[in-house]
């Protein structure tokens, strides 16, 4: 059988399709490469370029392979932009994943892993890790556009053969330990990415968003997880469906939170350069913090973490991020190129 991976050539789809090629799974990926890279997708997984709203492209797909799981990471994942463009993001998120889970059903795929978002709670009453049954007011379209996706699933699923498990993913961060694969997209905006960036010349420096909330520091704190462990709950809720799980709705996350400074220090650490910081107001929407509690994922699909551990996120970011301009200009196959490590 098959996992039909959406958005494999993206940041967390294709350490996903890494990883499911790495337990043996056959896989085949669809992506309209918006802002994924077909370098970035294994030559071991089969590649259709196209959009999960297309029906005849899934229509090709599940005739020509034994697709019975799908994984769906496709969709469109930055704030701002969804408060300028909400419809697209209801487009993109909401209604592209009703078509995706109806034509999973109509061609008799029961199991469907979506990736869901810590935006879907919205502010936190205080620092208290939060839990899945917590209160469900996104503060903007790209948390809604999730959750109403979310309610679909959950909808299909009392009314067809079909199951799913939705992973709220918190700060997801670093790379492939291997090196096979990172964060690549062009003008990405996480702390982490940026960071590393700033040490490694690639900009100015760091603007600080918020030196007033009220945390220890007085930046905010985010609970940061290393994509590896996010693909392996991924691994585990597909092994989970298989074995006749009900569905579930998970979040993904350490249940410990770092502060914006001391992401910088751990990046100024590992590196060896040091970081311009500029001290800047509150970027709109941010909440104080956001700390994951992971027990039903640890608890119900026997999820483990293995790189809870910010140096060596950092480590594995700063490794890609040192290398990621030659990939692109070589635009070679992972795995081909030989390049010496970072340090
Ligand atoms: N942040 C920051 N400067 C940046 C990017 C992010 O101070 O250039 C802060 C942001 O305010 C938040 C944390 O870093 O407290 C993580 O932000 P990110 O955009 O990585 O993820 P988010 O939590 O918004 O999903």
């Amino acid at each position: 059988m098959a996992v039909l991976v959406t958005g494999g050539a993206g940041y967390i789809g294709s350490h996903m399709v890494w990883a499911l090629l790495d337990a043996g799974e056959d896989v085949v990926v669809l992506d309209r490469l918006s802002t994924g890279f077909r370098w970035a997708v294994p030559d071991a997984a089969r590649f259709y370029q196209g959009d999960v709203g297309d029906a005849d492209i899934l229509k090709r797909i599940f005739h020509e392979n034994r697709v019975d799981a799908i994984m769906h990471f496709a969709g469109s994942i930055v704030v701002p932009q969804s408060v300028a463009h909400p419809l697209e993001y209801y487009d993109n998120n909401t209604s592209k994943t009703g078509a995706l889970a109806a034509a999973a059903i109509e061609a008799g795929i029961q199991h469907f892993v979506f990736s869901s978002t810590a935006a879907v709670y919205g502010e936190q009453p205080d620092d208290t890790p939060v839990r899945e049954s917590g209160t469900l007011v996104p503060k903007n379209p790209y948390g809604m556009s999730k959750l109403m996706a979310e309610m679909m699933l959950r909808d299909a699923a009392a009314a067809y053969p079909f199951r799913y498990v939705a992973l709220r993913y918190f700060n997801v961060a670093g790379a492939d330990p291997k090196g096979r694969t990172g964060l690549s997209t062009e003008g990405a905006t996480h702390l982490i990415k940026i960071t590393c960036e700033a040490a490694l010349g690639k900009r100015a420096g760091v603007d600080v968003f918020g030196t007033d909330y009220p945390t220890a520091d007085g930046t905010g704190i985010r609970d940061y997880i290393h994509v590896s462990d996010l693909v392996a709950a991924h691994l585990k809720a597909l092994n989970y469906l298989r074995l006749g799980g009900e569905p579930l709705v998970a979040n993904c996350g350490y249940g410990r939170g770092y502060s914006v400074l001391e992401v910088i220090n751990a990046v100024e650490k590992v590196s060896g350069r040091h970081v311009d910081v500029r001290y800047g107001p509150r970027r709109p929407g941010d909440a104080a913090s956001v700390i994951a509690d992971s027990t039903l994922a640890r608890r119900l699909l026997g999820w483990k973490p293995r790189h809870d551990d910010l140096t060596a996120i950092v480590k594995s970011a700063l490794a890609w991020e040192g290398k990621l301009d030659l990939r692109r200009r070589q635009e070679v196959a992972p795995g081909r190129e030989r390049l010496a490590p970072l340090r």
